[in-house]
């Protein structure tokens, strides 16, 4: 039986201030056979692209791609705020609403020439999943795909990652 993802994600309005509606993944993780469809489709997905490692962006791309890796058997990097990896790092910035951020990568996470797919939990502006696959790309991996739960379309992240393939499982 296949479920109807849509109906494991909460909405809620005013969150995280007010006129904003978020779209909330705890139920969808909350429930095993819902949080295992989503992962399995992400990697149906990646196996079509003979992904090799996983990036997603702190914290939500973790629980997006670390599963999807654990089952490929694949290696995941986590591209963390600013500050929170040791040893040698990039950074790439990107604008929020109000001022900026500030996302960083292990120089050694990537290996020239690696198949990389980027994963979050959420595509809104395409801000974030950009940095991140701006520093994949900048050591030399290739960004074979991008993965999401939720697509908010108004936004039109889309179009700002339209040069990279892309797989949404939701879409607002
Ligand atoms: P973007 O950079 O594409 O504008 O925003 C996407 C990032 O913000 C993702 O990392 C995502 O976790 C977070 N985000 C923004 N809005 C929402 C939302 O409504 N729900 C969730 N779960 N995350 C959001």
């Amino acid at each position: 039986m296949t479920l109807e993802l849509k109906d494991y994600i909460a909405t809620i309005p005013d969150y995280p201030e007010k006129g904003v509606i978020f779209r909330d993944i705890s139920p969808l993780m909350a429930d095993g056979t819902a949080y295992r469809q989503a992962t399995n489709e992400i990697v149906q997905y990646a196996r079509e692209k003979n992904v090799e490692m996983i990036v997603g962006p702190e914290a939500r791309g973790f629980i997006v791609g670390c599963p999807v890796a654990y089952q490929l058997g694949i290696g995941f990097a986590p591209a963390r705020k600013k500050g929170k990896l040791p040893n040698e790092t990039i950074s790439a910035t990107y604008n929020l609403e109000y001022g900026t951020a500030e996302l960083q990568l292990q120089k050694l996470a990537i290996k020239p020439g690696q198949r990389v797919l980027v994963t979050d939990d959420l595509l809104a502006t395409g801000g974030t999943i950009s940095a991140t696959i701006e520093m994949v790309e900048r050591l030399g991996g290739i960004v074979v795909g991008t993965a999401f739960i939720i697509e908010l379309t108004e936004l039109k992240g889309r179009e700002k990652i339209k040069d990279y393939d892309m797989l949404s499982l939701i879409k607002y």
